[in-house]
């Protein structure tokens, strides 16, 4: 059986990681609108991930698509549908990594800060290293920030078993939310496949995450 494209970007990974550079940055000249490879990567818009880069891609191989932590929410998953549907994808990529900054806040402590808590206000300077500048109103959107569930670590903390769990939790999610959206199919003629990593920004490898697998316990 021939490699998948994951496997041949997991393949591509361990080159990248050991300093060999294996996307091409010239421009190609003209390309066809649909992806080469027929992948669909969904990734953390951290600026230390060089997404055509840690997985060897080329310039009109993939969709792209970031967002903060590499969330599965509503908008990625309408980007999904028409990438699969219309533009032909059949490989989903999550790509959540190490350090992430949805490590380091909860939902409730950023809108209380936004609308003005002073004590959220102070919390969320001291865990960034910048004055936080409240907006001293609320607003119904976003409805979420989606900020990685359990115990918060500081922002950029180095990476401990405890993040490593929090981050297979949300990158489970993002799983499963594809696997059950009836119109992202997993079985039958059309289907696609989805598989979950998580990128380690110190050392650039990529790392498999079970699917599916523990999903944490607030004990
Ligand atoms: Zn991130």
């Amino acid at each position: 059986m021939s490699k998948s494209v994951t496997d041949q970007c997991v393949d591509n990974n361990a080159k990248y990681a050991g300093g060999e550079a294996v996307h091409d940055p010239k421009y190609p000249g003209g390309q066809p609108i649909r992806p080469a490879k027929h992948v669909a990567v969904v990734a953390c818009m951290d600026a230390r991930l060089d997404v055509e880069d840690l997985l060897g891609l080329q310039t009109g191989e993939a969709h792209i698509i970031r967002n903060a932590g590499g969330v599965v929410n509503e908008d990625v998953i309408r980007s999904l549908i028409i990438s699969h549907h219309l533009l032909d994808t059949n490989e989903v990529i999550l790509v959540h990594h190490t350090r992430c900054g949805m490590l380091a806040f909860t939902d409730d402590l950023l809108k209380a800060g936004l609308e003005g808590d002073p004590a959220a206000e102070k919390l969320l300077g001291q865990a960034t290293g910048r004055a936080f500048t409240s907006c001293k109103t609320s607003s119904t959107e976003p409805a979420a920030f989606h900020a990685f569930r359990g115990p918060l670590s500081a922002l950029d903390a180095p990476h401990d078993e405890k993040s490593n769990e929090r981050l297979e939790w949300d990158v489970r999610r993002g799983m499963a939310a594809i696997l059950s959206h009836p119109w992202l199919p997993s079985e039958g003629p059309d289907k696609m496949t989805v598989r979950g990593f998580i990128y380690d920004v110190d050392t650039g490898k990529i790392g498999e995450v079970s699917y599916p697998g523990p999903m944490g316990s607030i004990g």
